[in-house]
This record gives C-alpha cells, sequence and structure tokens, in this order.
C-alpha cells in the first residue's frame, strides 16, 4: 500500500510540498524582478546618474532572467500537480521522484534512473 504507483505521497506530504513551492514561486517572482530592475547597474556602485540608460538591455541580465522564469514555470506545473495529485511521480515511468530529489529539486519531474 505505501508504494502505489500514481500515488506517490499522503496528503500531508503533498501539503508540505506544496508550502515550499509556493514559497520558491515567491522567491522565484523577486529574483525575477529584481533582475529586471538591478539589470543596468550591477556593475558600477555609487555611480547614481539620473538618468542613466535603464533601457539599455544587459546580456547577462537577460540569460538570467529567462533561467528565471523557466525555473518559475516548473515551479507552477509543479504546483498544478499537487493539485493534480500526480506530485511525486515521475513523468516518464510512473514511479516515484523520491524524497531525495524532491528535497534537492521541488519541481523535479524525473526519477532518479530517468533524469
Ligand atoms: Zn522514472
Amino acid at each position: 500500500m505505501r508504494d502505489s504507483i500514481f500515488n506517490t505521497m499522503n496528503n500531508e506530504e503533498l501539503k508540505k510540498y506544496e508550502a515550499i513551492l509556493l514559497d520558491l514561486q515567491d522567491a522565484l517572482s523577486k529574483e525575477i524582478k529584481d533582475v529586471i530592475r538591478g539589470g543596468a547597474d550591477m556593475g558600477e556602485m555609487g555611480n547614481r546618474d539620473e538618468e542613466a540608460d535603464a533601457t539599455e538591455e544587459s546580456g547577462i541580465a537577460h540569460a538570467e532572467q529567462i533561467a528565471l522564469k523557466g525555473r518559475l514555470h516548473a515551479v507552477l506545473d509543479a504546483l498544478e500537480r499537487v493539485k493534480a495529485g500526480t506530485y511525486g511521480a515521475c513523468v516518464k515511468c510512473g514511479g516515484a521522484v523520491g524524497a531525495d530529489v524532491l528535497a534537492a529539486a521541488p519541481d523535479s519531474v524525473y526519477c532518479l534512473s530517468c533524469k
């Protein structure tokens, strides 16, 4: 009973991971805002030109922003799977992703053997 394939965790565990994912969602959203806002003035501290070229795009900040948005998307997906009751199941083999993997990356969708 404990290792049924599609129901890899009980409600209590799901709630715990949901809270972790919501925290992560929050943190990532903030980080994305920071990158968008702070991208232009990362190099020069103490030089506060009011009309700095804020519109000039920093390539690094842009790449970081894309990476963060990708991560945020994965977290939102994971939250959808929590609601659907499929969270914690590997999307490839249907087995349990495993607590170790989820602890390291709560938005993981693959178990260790499918990674
Ligand atoms: Zn798998």
